[in-house]
């Protein structure tokens, strides 16, 4: 028999931020992330391979690169956050075009809520998060624990 447990833990105030775009909303990230440039180089960045790439040509952000999201990149970031190493999700997904890797993109979106992370996905969600202070506070979450055989 499993049961659900819950517990806490702090996130600290230098968040880990995935940065992820489908190839037609690169260029929306990039503009995105221009606008947010101050704030974003006060936290470790990091993304799938074609995006993290893009940024760090495009900006002096440093920007810690994983594979791309068809070759498994969507899977290592989800795997992140399983283990609570990434805070805040900042995925532009093409709402217009299915992808090779559509499981993948809705196994991250599906760990990134039950692990409870912020997931920007459009630039008004963005502009919300960037207002708040709790992107440079430290706070507690509740993550969950199954125990049982
Ligand atoms: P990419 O992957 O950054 O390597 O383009 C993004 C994605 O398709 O999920």
């Amino acid at each position: 028999m499993k049961t659900i447990k819950k517990d806490t833990i702090l996130v600290p105030e230098k968040k880990t931020i995935a940065l992820i775009a489908h190839d037609n909303r690169k260029d929306e990230l990039l503009d995105f992330i221009k606008a947010h440039i101050d704030e974003l180089k006060k936290h470790n960045l990091c993304g799938t391979g074609t995006t993290s790439k893009m940024i760090r040509n495009e900006t002096n952000l440093e920007v810690k690169g994983y594979l791309s999201g068809p070759l498994g990149g969507d899977i290592q970031i989800g795997s992140l956050i399983t283990e609570n190493k990434i805070d805040v999700l900042i995925f532009f997904w093409d709402p217009l075009e299915a992808q090779p890797h559509d499981p993948d993109v809705k196994a991250l979106l599906r760990v990134s809520v039950l692990n409870d992370i912020p997931i920007v996905t459009n630039e008004m969600t963005g502009r919300y998060l960037f207002s708040s202070d709790m992107l440079s506070k430290s706070y507690e979450k509740t993550i969950l624990r199954i125990e049982g055989r």
